[in-house]
């Protein structure tokens, strides 16, 4: 499977780094599943590469506007775009109340029945599995200012081995993260704030880079991703050796467009990034 980092920013987005919004391909005909929806997704897509039409799943994991405010244009670009195929929006109760509200705020549901594809909402809980474009999807509790979820990501075609892609979008610090990094293949994670500033990430319910580097490490994920970074103010060197004074596992800091697989080999699972290629395979 392939996992395609095509924002890494936090919700103040820079030159660099859009809102953070992760694309997942795997199975036959490598079926796309966005996770989250902020900035400009479709924008996204092209420039990783991705043939709108590939799109299967939106999986949004709370609704704040820097994961779920593109959502109106993404539809708009795909109607366009001349999609035909049916799309799903997946999330909480909450998200599900905005991302129907935005829709009907631009009076899509007037025109819903003329649309060449039919939107599907489908609501997810913490606790719960999901079948979520190719991949079964635990949902997991995370702790944030509004209603938020992390997910364990696997790819339903065994063939692919035992990945695991472990995210847990916006979160305070708390020990149950653990449970979203364990033995994770790849563990992506937000890491907002530098270390020092713990009682301000705390305060609106995000991470420093050294707790994000503790929960991978505490999780023994087999590979680390940071997030949601507020880099350019925090430069990559900084942000690199905060983390890795907690992890010692395979770090990865990636920019916006970075896309690593995750591949089985004699069943021992690994994480690599695929460099200078910026097009999702
Ligand atoms: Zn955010
Ligand atoms: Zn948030």
């Amino acid at each position: 499977m392939y996992v395609a980092i095509m924002g890494t920013g936090n919700a103040l987005p820079s030159v660099d780094r859009a809102n953070t919004t992760i694309a997942l391909a795997a199975g036959k005909g490598r079926r796309v599943t966005l996770i989250d929806c902020g900035g400009d997704p479709y924008r996204n897509l092209v420039r990783t590469g991705v043939d709108a039409k590939r799109l299967d799943d939106i999986l949004i994991t709370h609704a704040h506007i820097d994961h779920i405010g593109g959502l109106p244009s993404l539809i708009e670009s795909l109607r366009i775009g001349e999609r035909t195929e049916r799309l799903r929006i997946f999330g909480n109760a909450h998200v599900l109340k905005v991302a129907r509200g935005l829709i009907a705020l631009y009076d899509f549901e007037l025109t819903m029945d003329r649309w060449p594809f039919p939107i599907e909402f489908i609501e997810i809980e913490a606790g719960q599995r999901h079948q979520v474009g190719a991949f079964s999807c635990q949902v997991m509790p995370t702790e944030h200012a509004i209603p938020s979820i992390g997910v364990r990501m696997s790819p339903i075609d065994e063939v692919q081995g035992p990945l695991v892609f472990g995210y847990t979008s916006d979160s305070v610090y708390s020990p149950m993260l653990q449970a979203i990094a364990q033995d994770a293949t790849l563990f992506i994670t937000e890491a907002t704030y530098p270390r020092g500033a713990e009682d301000a990430a705390r305060a609106v319910f995000h991470m420093t880079i050294s707790q994000a580097a503790t929960v991978a490490a505490e999780g023994r994920a087999k590979a680390l991703a940071l997030v949601h970074l507020s880099a350019p103010h925090y430069a990559e060197r900084a942000v690199r050796a905060e983390a890795c004074q907690s992890y010692k596992g395979n770090f990865v800091l990636p920019r916006d467009g970075t896309i690593i697989e995750l591949h089985a080999f004699h069943g021992n699972a690994q994480a690599r990034v695929l460099s200078n290629l910026h097009q999702l395979p």
